[in-house]
């Protein structure tokens, strides 16, 4: 019988459970021995789980009841990966889509500034995800960066990430603008740097591509670099995969994102299974394994961890970073710490009781065209759970 590294632990986030253990005075032995004994949890992903709920403790104690998170979601990318769930709109076929979309958004930015307005809040972290938001154009980042911060402020911000993601939507002009907006840290995903894997899975962007939008990146002051890579991607072998380790290191990000590919339900990828050979559970954790001794040597410690269904393996995804590179937003996102307010395509806004600790959710719709149309109704969701910051 096949064994999870992770046990019968089923949920997203396996570390919130180790923090709450700690939070209780628990020694991270004992709470590794109990992940084991209560779990059966490997000792390899226990000791991993204390080591990021240790360095996420460190990370947020200057975190108050105050601080909140902002999301914003751009649902398009210039093509859909094979692995992709999100109902993400392809950015040239749905082209028309884009300013109806950024006008509805407007009208969010604004609706939920009323609702936080005399609150008494503090933006900590502001993220614009996706999709790729660097597939909007120059004037209209320039645009979305300046409302958020006549609407929300955003005089204290730790932290501001933007994904861009897919290294063919980076030109000068956008880093710029990005740069001008007070963005902090951005993200420029190869998933791998094999140009074969990178057609294979409907990127249209070459390894090259990766390595001039970091070294422009850099021309433009950006030193808070991420890279997103991907474990167990179709005819992937593991010495692929470590190619693309160190080949993304000597780029020198100041974090790197492992995941493991998940065959989730809504991608391409579930629907073509048959025509693909996925590497077997022993190969993924081999990738993986290999990116966790790897990357500490590099001086990227793991921070926070996440899990999804349907991974290979049943492995998880690992954010590593260099100290003082780690990004707040992940960790109050993923270990649920603060209130986040999503606005935009899909995102979940999660108001956070500040004396209960109970969540209430409001859900955004992803798909752009839904988005427009329901706007109103999502907007309302906000105003009922909002009563409870
Ligand atoms: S870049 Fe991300 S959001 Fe866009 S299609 Fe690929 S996986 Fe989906």
């Amino acid at each position: 019988m096949k064994t999870s590294p992770w046990g019968s632990m089923t949920g997203v986030r396996p570390v919130k459970n180790v923090r709450t253990m700690l939070a209780r005075g628990i020694s991270p032995q004992t709470a590794a021995e109990r992940l084991a004994a209560e779990f059966r949890v490997s000792g390899e992903k226990a000791a991993l789980a204390v080591e990021i709920a240790i360095r996420e403790r460190d990370l947020v104690k200057h975190i108050t009841p105050q601080d909140i998170c902002l999301y914003i979601g751009i649902p398009f990318c210039v093509t859909r990966c094979l692995y992709c769930s999100f109902v993400t709109a392809e950015s040239g076929t749905s082209a028309r889509l884009i300013a109806p979309f950024l006008s509805a958004l407007r009208k969010e930015i604004r609706g939920v500034g009323e609702l936080l307005k005399h609150r008494n809040l503090n933006v900590a972290a502001l993220y614009i995800g996706g999709g790729t938001p660097t597939v909007l154009s120059e004037k209209d980042l320039t645009t979305l960066i300046k409302q958020c911060k006549i609407t929300f402020g955003l005089e204290n911000l730790s932290e501001f990430t933007v994904e861009a993601g897919r290294p063919d939507t980076i030109d000068g002009g956008k880093l710029d603008a990005l740069k001008d907006g007070g963005v902090t840290r951005i993200s420029v995903n190869p998933q791998s740097m094999n140009d074969a894997t990178l057609r294979a899975v409907g990127r249209r962007h070459t390894a090259q591509d990766v390595r001039d939008a970091v070294a422009l990146a850099r021309q433009k002051g950006f030193d808070n670099i991420n890279m997103d890579i991907i474990a167990g991607l179709p005819y992937e072998t593991e010495l692929d995969f470590l190619r693309t380790l160190q080949e993304v290191e000597t780029l020198s990000p100041e974090s790197v994102t492992v995941h493991t590919l998940s065959v989730k339900r809504g991608s391409r990828l579930r629907e073509v299974l048959g025509e693909f050979a996925l590497t077997d559970g022993g190969g993924v954790r081999a990738m993986t394994e290999a990116a966790s001794a790897f990357l500490p040597k590099r001086g990227k410690k793991p921070y926070y961890l996440y899990r999804q269904k349907n991974t290979l393996g049943n492995l998880e995804n690992v954010g590593y970073a260099k100290a003082g590179r780690e990004s707040l937003y992940n960790v109050l996102m993923m270990e649920e710490l603060s209130t986040v307010i999503s606005l935009g395509g899909g995102g979940v806004t999660k108001v956070i009781h500040a004396e209960t600790g109970k969540i209430r959710r409001a859900f955004n719709v992803k798909e752009p065209k839904a988005y427009i149309e329901r706007l109103d109704e999502m907007l309302e969701r906000k105003r009922l759970i909002f009563q409870y910051l």
